[in-house]
């Protein structure tokens, strides 16, 4: 008998087994319907959504809306294959111009998701005699980056520049260029990378600094250019690497920097080179959505007062918190079976988070992870900490009955 393709999964398949046998399914969850940027029908039942990563809540701003509708009727469906193939429309340049303009850089390319732009900035980046440098707690899509690149990966301790230092100073004399990866805001824990460290080593390495601003762009700096404008450091910061399916409402991703060869990219990597270019309408909406970052500085100041309203809220309940304060409030959970039991009775509720696992998280942390809109109106933050502090009651009384 052949072996059965699927064996390999026998323990995915248990683990996920003895989840549902907890209750609903938090990794199939159903969405009846989506009703705006904060709510939708999960389950027949009114929902509000903690849990969505849309943190300007732009997925339903008339403007960008309309620009996708005018853009399927001028342009298309979609592009039906990759720029190299098949060219570049006005689209994909004009909006590159806006992306470089919004960063003050020379040089943006656009990917169809924020997962192809770290595969492909990173393989283009990083050659055979290269090393590349990556924060433990770096997302899925930076290590498959690494390996898809030939470099070799040498990995630091998260958010610790000093160890990096050790790393780079081991490796002097090795190799060609040294890259450097970190995040800014990290998606699971909510914590900001302490990037002016991280600069001042790069520099007296020589290094290239290239920085995920996945969840930052948008939400940290002045202007919402991520946490690399938050702190000041910019001008030293080689590669800014973001997503549209965030802050921009959208699904696709970009990369942005001042080095003039920036565009061999496109001829150099592959995940740019052998997949389709994003579609018309989410250009256009991404284009809009831009516009609308630069024209409403309010949607930062909202969803920090969200963020604080709920972070703070939360801390009151006595939930044990990741992080300091950011619009990821990550609650850690004391163990799986917890986590699931408590990730139930909110969505139960009508509040729906992330449950994050262990394999999905930093050190085997099991984390109810939250994450805030400005699109939250303040009276559904309060709902929302209703529903907690029912929560925070009943593991309570677990607690002291255990
Ligand atoms: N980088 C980080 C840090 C992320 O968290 C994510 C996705 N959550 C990505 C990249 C990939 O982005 P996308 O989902 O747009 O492909």
């Amino acid at each position: 008998m052949a072996i059965d393709i699927f064996d390999k999964y026998a323990s995915i398949e248990d683990r996920h087994r003895a989840l549902l046998g907890i209750g609903g399914d938090p990794f199939g969850v159903k969405v009846d319907r989506i009703i705006s940027a904060t709510e939708a029908l999960i389950d027949g039942r009114h929902t509000i959504l903690v849990g969505t990563n849309n943190y300007l809540g732009l997925t339903f701003q008339p403007e960008c809306v309309a620009a996708a509708k005018a853009a399927l009727d001028t342009d298309g469906t979609g592009t039906t294959g990759s720029r190299i193939a098949n060219g570049t429309y006005d689209r994909h340049t004009s909006l590159e111009a806006a992306f470089a303009r919004f960063f003050n850089r020379q040089k943006a390319i656009v990917f169809t998701t924020g997962y192809q732009a770290n595969l492909a900035t990173i393989c283009g980046l990083a050659g055979p005699d290269d090393f590349i440098l990556a924060d433990a707690d770096s997302h899925a899509s930076i290590w498959d980056g690494t390996r898809l690149s030939p470099a070799e990966t040498v990995v630091f301790r998260h958010n610790d520049p000093e160890h990096l230092d050790r790393r780079l100073t081991r490796l002097e004399g090795k190799g060609q260029c040294k890259l450097v990866i970190v995040e800014g805001l990290y998606s699971m824990l909510g914590d900001t990378a302490p990037l002016a460290e991280f600069v001042e080593v790069k520099k007296k390495h020589g290094a290239w600094l290239m920085v995920d601003e996945a969840h930052s762009f948008g939400v940290y700096g002045a202007h919402g250019r991520g946490v690399a404008e938050a702190q000041g450091v910019e001008e030293d910061v080689d590669f800014i690497v973001g997503t549209f399916s965030k802050s921009l409402g959208a699904s696709g991703g970009f990369a942005v920097a001042n080095h003039p060869k920036f565009d061999l990219l496109r001829l150099a990597s592959r995940p740019y080179m052998f997949s389709a270019s994003p579609s018309p309408a989410t250009m256009a909406s991404v284009a809009e959505a831009l516009h609308q970052i630069e024209l409403r500085p309010e949607l930062r100041t909202r969803i920090w007062a969200n963020a604080e309203q709920l972070h703070s809220g939360l801390a009151a309940l006595g939930f044990h918190l990741s992080a300091p304060l950011s619009p990821i409030i990550a609650i850690r959970m004391p163990d799986e079976a917890t986590a699931v039991m408590a990730w139930n009775r909110l969505i139960e509720s009508g509040v729906y988070v992330n449950l994050a696992l262990p394999g999905g998280t930093p050190n085997g942390a099991c984390l109810l992870r939250c994450s805030v809109s400005a699109a939250h109106e303040p009276a559904q933050i309060a709902t929302v900490l209703g529903r907690f502090a029912a929560l925070a009651s009943e593991l309570d009384s677990r607690r002291q009955a255990a």
